[in-house]
């Protein structure tokens, strides 16, 4: 029999009976000490899986919301800033920095590879008088992983320049450590590695980006920071009226902590090499990224087969959702997510899916 309605997509991403029972309870009122509680209690355990001693903000909204939030906290205007772009979500960053005004410096990379420390050296001696310098964790587009320890150290050498990163689709399935490693800003999302539905935009903030937030002078009309942390302080909680998404990721994140950050980061690790075992095994199809993440393997088609038939033709006979390139990639590649509660059956089912559709438009 087919299998059924099996999301392998980055985000959002299935999820567990936990989080669902827990969204299905009855409403608590936003505004009252049971939610706050909750509330503090989200934060807290989001501060675990951040690895940082600063402060977590939380806001309704997507994690573009959130990258905006980073650009608009931080930046006045005529502030210098670097962008290092590996896909379509660096190339976000560079959206927003130009809505608000700015004109960013950009260094960019072919899709499908990591951003080059040797080359962002170079970049920051040539771009002086920096105030941020921004990267992705994982480009959700490609499948890169770029190497933050080793990137925001450069930064760290040769500027004094504040490291925003977005980790939307990277925090809980890959190694990050935003206090040793001294980064800035981390932004990050709820429907990803952290297992719950979208919705909830989050924020890890530095002691150097709260300074930054202080004197910064780019208009904040929503998610001022400031306000974030005052409300939080005051276990206030007006700008996250997503009651049922906050207490499903107050679930999620028990989960997380009940299996431990490293056996977190292992478990996307073997799920990873897993679905490149099966996908070399049953595909034989070569890899996009240069630079593999373990949070999807972008699969690049043979040929003269059109991927976004292909994956329309998946799901509408079997069910299974499949991510589609983005951009100039669309039909070219498919992407097939094994982060946050994805299990090894259903990256099977979608390998499965994938070599029988294919073998039938060979033949
Ligand atoms: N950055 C990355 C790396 C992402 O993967 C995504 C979502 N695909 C975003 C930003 C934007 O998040 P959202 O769709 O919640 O706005």
């Amino acid at each position: 029999m087919a299998n059924k309605n099996i999301m392998l997509t980055p985000g959002p991403t299935p999820l567990p009976p936990q989080v669902l029972e827990a969204m299905a309870r009855p409403l608590i009122h936003h505004k009252t000490e049971e939610f706050g509680r909750l509330f503090v209690e989200v934060i807290e355990d989001l501060k675990w899986v951040y690895r940082t001693k600063g402060t977590v903000l939380m806001m309704t909204c997507s994690g573009t919301g959130a990258m905006e939030s980073t650009v608009q906290n931080l930046l006045s205007p005529g502030d210098k800033t670097l962008v290092c772009t590996t896909g379509a979500f660096g190339d976000r960053f560079v959206a927003i920095l130009k809505a608000f005004g700015l004109s960013p410096a950009v260094l960019p990379f072919e899709w499908g590879r990591a951003v080059e420390p040797e080359a962002l050296r170079a970049s920051l001696k040539a771009n002086k008088g920096l105030k941020a310098v921004f990267f992705q964790h994982t480009d959700t587009s490609t499948g890169v992983v770029n190497d933050l320890k080793t990137l925001a150290a450069i930064v760290r050498e040769e500027s004094d320049a504040l490291i925003v990163v977005d980790s939307v689709s990277g925090l809980a399935c890959e190694p990050l450590e935003t206090d040793a490693w001294g980064l800035d800003a981390v932004v990050s999302a709820s429907q990803k590695g952290l297992m719950n539905a979208p919705g909830l935009g989050f924020v890890a903030v530095s002691d150097r980006a709260w300074a930054a937030a202080e004197a910064a002078k780019l208009p904040r009309f929503n998610f001022d920071w400031r306000t974030l942390r005052k409300f939080l302080a005051d276990r206030e909680t007006p700008w996250t009226p997503a009651i049922s998404v906050v207490v499903g990721q107050a679930a999620a994140l028990k989960l997380l902590r009940a299996e431990g950050l490293e056996s977190v980061w292992k478990r996307h690790d073997a799920l990873a090499a897993h679905a490149r075992r099966a996908i070399a095994d049953k595909l034989g199809l070569a890899f996009f990224a240069k630079n593999p993440a373990n949070i999807l393997t972008g699969v690049v088609l043979p040929e003269g087969v059109d991927g976004t038939k292909l994956l329309a033709d998946i799901l509408r006979e079997e069910g299974i959702t499949i991510a589609n390139g983005q951009l100039h990639l669309k039909g070219k590649i498919v992407r097939l997510a094994h982060m946050g509660y994805i299990s090894k059956s259903d990256v099977d089912a979608g390998v499965e899916a994938l070599a029988s559709r294919l073998a039938k438009v060979k033949a």
